[in-house]
């Protein structure tokens, strides 16, 4: 093997520990943004329609025992399992 190639074999190598050192930098600043999705995700429920942060819940319309407002004519039900989170968009 010529010094050279010897030379060029050592910078290839060299270049490889960095972009390995690189990428394990990457690697530990992307779970920490994971892990910080997930501390704040807990707080705050996603819409159910577009998963921006629901400000309340919303009846879905699915309750076959679906009650209705003699006043407003709106329909509810008496089940909270039919109520899902919303943004004020929803
Ligand atoms: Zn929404």
């Amino acid at each position: 093997m010529s010094s050279s190639s010897l030379t060029a074999l050592i910078v290839l190598v060299t270049l490889i520990h960095i972009a390995a050192f690189a990428v394990m930098i990457v690697i530990r600043v992307r779970r920490n943004e994971v892990d910080g999705t997930i501390g704040r995700s807990a707080l705050i429920t996603p819409c159910s329609v577009c998963g921006e942060p629901a400000t309340h819940r919303s009846y879905d319309g699915l309750d076959p025992n679906e009650q209705r407002d003699p006043h407003t004519g709106r329909a509810y039900s008496t089940d909270m399992a039919h109520y899902q989170p919303v943004c004020a968009a929803h």
